[in-house]
This record gives C-alpha cells, structure tokens and sequence, in this order.
C-alpha cells in the first residue's frame, strides 16, 4: 500500500513541470541566508520557507539577533538552522585572537538565548577564514565552518529575476547558495523563483 499512497501524494502536490521529474532526482541544494535577522525580509522568507516545506540555515550577525531574538526563535522553531556569522560582522583575520573569541562566543551566547541550543556552525564574514579564526572558532564550539559554492551576489539589490538566474545557472548537486536576509532588497521576492526552479529541475533543498 504505501508505494500507492506515496504516488498519489506526489501526483496531488506537483505541478505539471514538476511532474516531468521526480522529487530530488538531481540532487541536494542547500540554501544559506547571512547577515540577518532583519524585521521585513526576515519573517518574509520564512513565510515562504514555510508554505513550501523548505528547510535554510540562517548565519546570523549577533547584533542584529539580539535585536530581534523572536525572529531566531520563529526560524530555530520552524525547523531552520541557525549558524554563527560573527558580532558585527567584521573581517575576522583582522582581529586579535581574542577579539575573535569574542565575536563567536558573544553571537553563541545570543543565539542560546533565542532558541536553546548553541549552534555548531558558522561563517566567517567575507569568506575571510585562517588557521587563528578557525582555532578560535573550534574552542568556543563552532565545529562546522560554512562557506558557499553558488554566490548571486544579492546583497548589491540586483533585480529578482536576476538573482534567480544567477542561482539557476550557477546551480550543481551539492550546491550551497548564499543568500541574505539582512541586505538584499529583492531576496524575498526572488525566493520563490528560486525554489520554483530548483524543483522544475529536479533539485531538492535541504
Ligand atoms: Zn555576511
């Protein structure tokens, strides 16, 4: 019984272009949103996220986490991950080591706060990592760096479909997008698009 159950819950859930493929063929994609929360794209996203069954990471900067701690807590209680992107967002490498210590274990702290559990991943703000960050990042417990594959470049408020196609094209198996809640103008409106064409080609996201 349960192939026919799960066949006819495929058939009732897809649209036609959907249908031409089935679920996840391709592959995996992992979608990232950094720099947040923000009031307005924050809660936009993850209403989306939610009315399609979509699971995200959210690298939040822990200054604007603790401003806005229900906006974490709405994201950890929808089933979203929340990773570490540092304070205030500065170029780690710059820092002295307990500068950094501080950076990470201030945001730690803050995200414990808002959803319970203190988070085992992070990302450097820029990308910009060496072996002082990471070793700094490890014995406040951040165990998991982060970084990214596909990069639209959404922070610089290119138009929605742009971000979309920048995504679609750029797209692999594995892929993991970075994305932004806290700048990006347009995001919440390409989310959608986005999500629409990483399941017409057979992607899931996770
Ligand atoms: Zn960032």
């Amino acid at each position: 019984m349960t192939p026919v159950i799960a066949a006819c819950v495929l058939v009732l859930s897809a649209t036609p272009a959907q249908a031409a493929l089935q679920p996840c063929a391709v592959g995996y994609v992992r979608l990232t949103f950094d720099d947040g929360p923000n009031r307005n794209a924050t809660p936009a996203i993850l209403d989306t996220l939610a009315a399609r069954g979509v699971k995200a990471t959210f690298f939040v900067v822990g200054s604007m986490a603790a401003a806005s701690p229900g906006i974490v807590r709405r994201a950890s209680t929808e089933g979203h991950r929340i990773g570490n992107h540092s304070w205030s967002h500065p170029n780690l490498t710059k820092l002295s080591r307990e500068q950094v210590t501080s950076q990470l274990a201030r945001t730690n702290e803050t995200i414990k706060q808002a959803t319970g559990v203190s988070p085992t991943e992070w990302r450097p703000p820029y990308g910009a990592t060496n072996a002082l960050v990471e070793a700094a990042a490890r014995d406040v417990g951040l165990t998991s760096m982060v970084l990214w594959t596909v990069d639209p470049r959404d922070w610089a408020d290119p138009p929605a479909t742009t971000v979309r196609d920048r995504v679609l094209q750029a797209v692999r198996p594995n892929s993991t997008v970075l994305l932004h809640d806290g700048t990006g103008a347009n995001t919440p409106e390409a989310l959608p698009m986005i999500l629409d064409g990483l399941a017409d080609r057979g992607y899931c996201t996770q």
